[in-house]
């Protein structure tokens, strides 16, 4: 036989055509995106330092200021999905032995914990069970004890379900002289929030939530302060790749004449997302909160009248976007939900980190969340409660 031939066949399983199933995403993500989003990404692959790209990804700047409601020059998406932008407001805004101060309330604050320790922070935890919250006296007592340089905060613990109040919250972080970071990826565009106002100063989020793209690209945004704290730093951001300095440069957020080769932009996801920001700009943000609060309700009051419980018992407190159900005495939740994705062609998932076992959560998200669509999954469930095995005890 010939040396030099491959010794490794070409697969079986590739000759055969690709096929991917039509679903319902009613689970906390990625939800459905719409005919007219999936089109945009099926548009031209260009150059992505092609002036035209550069006019889209001015363009997604723009809605992403609307989105966020801020006027930050320093607004940007991430190549890559919620955890790249995640990592790229700790890892720009955190030094080794900076003080990190977390808010957990599910697992997005304790993967925040995580994260800043990777880097040699000296990372402090302020807890609240899962289901609920932190009360501004909590959060000021910590910073007072701690001194922090960064204040980390899930506005939609989508874990949990649990929708975290925001406001007085920037007050406190800067009397303490503290920034202010918000993850915002299960709630943005769902249900209100103001950047500006409101004094965060960094907030991210997806793609894949209630903006309807596809997941890949990770909108975030920096404050002056939280601009001053990065590029001031001593020594260099440990991931070049997440490096503020060159995204900035690639994005047109600096004073730099020209912009320089960083990474290949995914075009195409961009071309998406400037979709979606359309699409939401198109219905209005106000619009679009009291659609997401509206179906809430009315999902929530729907599976009260089936004998469901919420889990997170206070009504301010629920995420218009994330519902989390406790989950049903008797039953398995994982036969629940794979009988919901065999016969109703539905997504919901069990819970996530500290809530394994003890929710069901059903994501209803941008162009997902209406009425229609809570018919179909209290439906689906009220099915799935008469067929799935209930034991006695
Ligand atoms: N934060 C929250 C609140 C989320 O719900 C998610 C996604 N479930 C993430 C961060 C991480 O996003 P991704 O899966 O896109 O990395």
């Amino acid at each position: 036989k010939n040396m030099s031939s491959v010794s490794i066949p070409p697969p079986e399983c590739l000759k055969k055509r690709l096929v991917v199933p039509q679903r319902h995403m009613f689970g906390p993500g990625p939800s459905n995106v719409p005919p007219r989003i999936l089109q945009a990404g099926a548009q031209p692959v260009i150059g992505h330092m092609h002036p035209e790209t550069f006019e889209i990804m001015a363009d997604i700047k723009r809605g992403l200021q609307y989105l966020f409601q801020t006027q930050n020059r320093m607004t940007l998406a991430v190549s890559g999905t919620g955890h790249s932008a995640m990592e790229c407001a700790i890892f720009n805004t955190v030094e080794p032995g900076d003080g990190v101060l977390v808010a957990v309330n599910g697992v997005w604050g304790e993967r925040a914990a995580d994260m800043a320790e990777r880097i040699g922070a000296r990372v402090n935890t302020v807890v609240a069970p899962p289901g609920g919250y932190l009360t501004n006296a909590d959060i000021e007592k910590a910073l007072s004890r701690h001194k922090p340089v960064l204040f980390f905060l899930a506005h939609g613990e989508s874990s949990t379900g649990v929708l975290h109040p925001l406001d007085g919250i920037g007050e406190l972080c800067h009397k303490y002289n503290c920034l202010f970071l918000v993850d915002s990826v299960a709630s943005i565009g769902g249900t209100p929030l103001y950047m500006d106002q409101q004094g965060i100063d960094i907030l991210y989020t997806g793609s894949q939530k209630v903006l309807n793209a596809p997941p890949g690209t990770a909108p975030i945004s920096f404050s002056e302060r939280a601009c001053y704290k990065v590029f001031n730093r001593t020594g260099k951001p440990v991931s070049f790749f997440l490096d503020l300095s060159w995204l900035a440069n690639y994005w047109g957020c600096d004073d730099k004449p020209a912009r320089v080769y960083h990474h290949t932009g995914p075009v195409t996801a961009f071309y998406s997302l400037r979709e979606s920001l359309a699409v939401l700009a198109e219905e209005g943000l106000e619009n679009s909160w009291e659609r997401h609060k509206k179906a809430a309700e009315y999902f929530h009051a729907g599976l009260e009248s089936m004998g469901l419980k919420l889990f997170v018992k206070e009504k301010h407190a629920r995420l218009p976007t994330v519902t989390t159900i406790v989950a049903p005495h008797g039953y398995d939740w994982k036969e629940i939900t794979s009988y919901i994705m065999k016969t109703h062609n539905l997504e919901i998932s069990g819970g996530l980190g500290p809530s394994v076992g003890l929710v069901l959560r059903v994501g209803l998200m941008g162009c997902n969340s209406s009425k229609a669509n809570v018919d179909m999954v209290l439906a689906a469930l009220r099915d799935a409660l008469k067929h799935c095995h209930r034991s006695k005890v």
